[in-house]
């Protein structure tokens, strides 16, 4: 299918390094995975051209940080528009490696050009500061200056969303990028680098690689000249990261895994609840780090609300994202469908009932029914470890006390969600909830214009909003004395 795409030169298969794509001895197939088809062979990377990508970055760190805020933002405009221009492309690439709904793709691409739309209007207002002086005959300025070569490294279920998060205020801050897609999904990112080009970046802004994570990975981060690593991927991978980092005491953005509970308190109006579940599980296949993990209801409306979720949730096509109507495309790979297949079987042999699904589609591969279960317990694996797939499991609780003891029992704080109309417990809940994102009676939370991030063993830094440009700048302050 990849052949349909009206502009071929965005499908690249190499290593980008100083605005050249570079072949490499040996390549690694991407895949399909609603198909199981091989799409592309691509360039696989180790330490050598991991460390070829940060000399460019390097280079042209000094050369794009000496550039106007002004001038920066312009290209990152074009490079959103063309992204818009070229969105047809960028979602059938997108669903081809990633399997999600090409309604979800086309989504996507429109979040991912908000993020650089967004920074390249924020980078013009990184002001800086004149404090009142200690002395008088001296004065206190603040300057924002940019951290220097960032380390991008990015998971598959937001293949292009995740890069613009992170490239979009990097380069608006003036810093320059060596980025590492996942290996699940490298095209869509190559796509867009494509696109940054014809948008104005000089050679060397920009420059990526991928192939073997762990050597790539270790080459940025055992490397003086990157100075931050901004991550988002899992738990395991992102403590390795940190601990890599310490050695030269890089800057460290973590976006890692959740385990997000889903509240639907018995003065919830549960039509709204429904529809703000169906929206936050079951977006991309529950393939999201702020998809719910846990849905708490409460005893009054337990009954009313899983027989809703459940018919919702029968009412979803499972199949290619690229067919028309298609609602839940496949799991990324195996191992996911495995991780899926072994909580919903331990669940089940914990006391959970199904109410819909719980087993592999008729489809094959790895397409796997969504799923409900009700009466899931603490004790049960999906209660710790994030499922990441088209399965809700349904709490009961009785009290307020008890849901925030059970929501809050978890390693992870990402995002949470709850349904009431009480304005004094929604603030009383919203303040007790330990994550960083809380939606409240609304079950999407992702928008450039907010900080997305965790606390806990779910991260640090955040991403979009001001806030997002700040974890790229370093403060200078500057002491002017003898005046
Ligand atoms: P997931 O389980 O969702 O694939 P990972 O944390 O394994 O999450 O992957 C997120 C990103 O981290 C991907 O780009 C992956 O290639 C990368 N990655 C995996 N292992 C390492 C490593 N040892 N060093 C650096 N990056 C890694």
């Amino acid at each position: 299918m990849l052949e349909k795409l009206s502009h071929p030169h965005l499908l690249q298969t190499g290593a980008l390094i100083q605005g050249q794509w570079l072949s490499a001895p040996d390549l690694y197939p991407v895949h399909n995975p609603a198909s199981g088809e091989t799409l592309a062979q691509v360039a696989k990377a180790g330490a050598d051209l991991a460390e070829q990508a940060v000399a460019a970055a390097s280079q042209a760190f000094v050369s794009w940080r000496a550039t106007t805020a002004k001038h920066r933002a312009g290209i990152l405009r074009r490079w959103a528009d063309l992204m818009m221009q070229h969105q047809e492309d960028l979602a059938q690439l997108l669903t081809a490696e990633q399997g999600k709904p090409l309604s979800e793709a086309r989504g996507e691409v429109a979040y991912a050009a908000s993020f650089l739309e967004w920074f390249a209007e924020e980078g013009k207002r990184a002001y800086g500061d004149v404090i009142p002086t200690h002395k008088p005959d001296s004065r206190i300025l603040v300057l924002k200056e940019p951290v220097g070569v960032v380390a991008a490294i990015t998971p598959w279920n937001f293949p292009l969303a995740m890069v613009t998060r992170k490239l979009g205020p990097a380069l608006a801050a003036g810093c320059t990028v060596v980025l590492k897609p996942s290996e699940e999904t490298p095209l869509s990112a190559h796509a867009l680098a494509v696109l940054g080009h014809e948008a104005g970046l000089p050679p060397g802004t920009i420059n990526v690689v991928s192939g073997d994570a762990a050597a790539i990975g270790g080459a940025w981060m055992a490397s003086d000249a990157v100075r931050k690593v901004s991550f988002t991927g899992s738990t395991r991978v992102g403590k390795l990261l940190m601990r890599q980092a310490s050695d030269t005491l890089k800057k460290v953005s973590l976006e890692l895994g959740g385990n997000a509970p889903f509240i639907v308190f018995d003065d919830a109006d549960i039509d709204a609840a429904v529809v703000g579940a169906m929206a936050s599980k079951f977006r991309n296949t529950g393939q999201t780090c702020v998809c719910v993990n846990r849905f708490f209801v409460q005893d009054g409306v337990y009954e009313a609300f899983t027989t809703k979720l459940a018919e919702a949730v029968r009412a979803l096509k499972v199949g290619n994202g690229r067919e028309p109507g298609m609602t839940q495309g496949p799991l990324i790979n195996q191992a996911a469908l495995s991780k899926v297949q072994r909580h919903v079987e331990d669940a089940l042999s914990k006391g959970a009932q199904a109410l819909c699904g719980a087993q592999p589609d008729a489809l094959g591969g790895t397409f796997y029914q969504p799923t409900v279960l009700i009466n899931a317990n603490d004790q049960m694996e999906m209660a710790h470890e994030e499922t990441f797939g088209p399965v809700a499991a349904c709490y009961r609780f009785s009290s307020e006390e008890e849901v925030i003891r059970l929501a809050n029992a978890t390693a992870f704080g990402l995002s949470a969600y709850f349904y009431s109309r009480d304005l004094a417990r929604v603030w009383s809940v919203a303040e007790k909830l330990e994550v960083g994102i809380v939606g409240i009676n609304e079950g999407i939370i992702s928008t450039e214009n907010a900080p997305f991030g965790g606390v806990k063993e779910s991260g640090m830094g955040r991403e979009g909003s001001h806030y997002g440009l700040a974890d790229y700048m370093e403060i200078k302050y500057l002491l002017m004395g003898g005046l």
